[in-house]
């Protein structure tokens, strides 16, 4: 920006740039009181086992019930949580809200599903966080094995040494890692050997065309051979079509999530939808 441009000085912000920070420090101010005030929602989308062709699992996506602005996705404010590093009490948020889901269906028919929360570089770097986990599965005496932590690519090439350290404990915890959104980033097969892996997320991005698309079809199978060959299970992301549906069964896939057997719902959305409605796994069930 040029300088001495006295009221000018802003001329190289154009309106939408300005609105868009306006936006971003109100919201950081906001964020600060949203915890207090119990403003965030775990919403949940399920796991299908394309084995079973039942559900066993669900993976905990946060969203924010903003008091003026309503329901706001989380793409708009954990970027602005990790850099403020409200992060690690929003994460502690979503690692107690998981388990006290997981206990609260206890006692019924989802007794076994299991819930996979996503945890960024940042939260990991925090050295309470697998003793807060920890805390949280005995609070609500939750099987560790009913945990999954679903981590991206950026915490196998920084800070590995203590990266490794903390994916080690929590997996004497008991607790399941996956790797999410493999394939976009650095994608290192070293991840496999180093880390004590048991799921790998294949991205969305090779999902979507992968019917008419060889190469990404290619590299789902190469994938899915070379995980299953480690001992690692996998899903497919972003699912949307019963014809993508078919196509990872045929390719041996483990688990599919995506808007075709459902958007990520709040719990008692989901709990009708997994028990008294035996049409929703029938209807996959039948045009796979
Ligand atoms: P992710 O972990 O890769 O989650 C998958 C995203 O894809 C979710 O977006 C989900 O709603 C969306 N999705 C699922 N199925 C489909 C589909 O069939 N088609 C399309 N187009 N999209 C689908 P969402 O909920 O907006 O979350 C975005 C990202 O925000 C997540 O990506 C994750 O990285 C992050 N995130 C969400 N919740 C948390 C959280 O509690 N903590 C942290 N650290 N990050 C979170
Ligand atoms: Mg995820
Ligand atoms: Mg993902
Ligand atoms: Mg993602």
């Amino acid at each position: 920006r040029a300088k001495g441009n006295g009221r000018n000085s802003y001329q190289f912000y154009t309106e939408g740039m300005l609105d868009q920070e306006v936006r971003r420090l109100e919201l950081d101010k906001d964020l600060a009181k949203a915890l207090e005030q119990d403003q965030f929602v775990l919403y949940l989308q399920p796991q299908l086992n394309l084995e079973t062709m039942e559900v066993a699992s669900a993976e905990a996506l946060i969203r924010w019930n903003h008091p003026e602005r309503g329901l706001i996705p989380p793409i708009e404010f954990i970027p602005l949580a990790e850099e403020s590093g409200r992060i690690t009490d929003i994460g502690r948020w979503v690692v107690m809200a998981a388990c006290r889901q997981l206990a609260a269906w206890r006692n019924g028919p989802l007794s076994q599903i299991k819930i996979a929360i996503n945890l960024s570089g940042r939260e990991l770097d925090n050295e309470d966080l697998v003793d807060h986990i920890q805390r949280a599965l005995t609070l609500y005496q939750v099987d560790p094995r009913q945990l999954e932590v679903e981590l991206t690519e950026e915490i196998f090439i920084q800070n590995i040494e203590h990266n490794r350290n903390q994916l080690m404990r929590l997996h004497e915890l008991g607790v399941h890692l996956a790797i999410d959104d493999f394939g976009v980033g650095y994608s290192s097969l070293a991840y496999l050997r180093d880390f004590p892996v048991d799921l790998l997320k294949i991205d969305r991005s090779f999902i979507t065309n992968i019917t008419e698309r060889p190469d990404d079809a290619i590299i789902t199978r190469a994938v899915t051979n070379l995980a299953h060959n480690l001992g690692v299970k996998v899903v497919a992301e972003g699912v949307e079509s019963e014809e993508q549906l078919a196509f990872l069964k045929g390719l041996k896939c483990d688990f599919a999530q995506g808007y075709l057997i459902s958007r990520p719902v709040e719990a008692r959305v989901l709990e009708p939808l997994l028990q008294d409605n035996p049409q929703f796994k029938l209807a996959l069930t039948e045009q796979s």
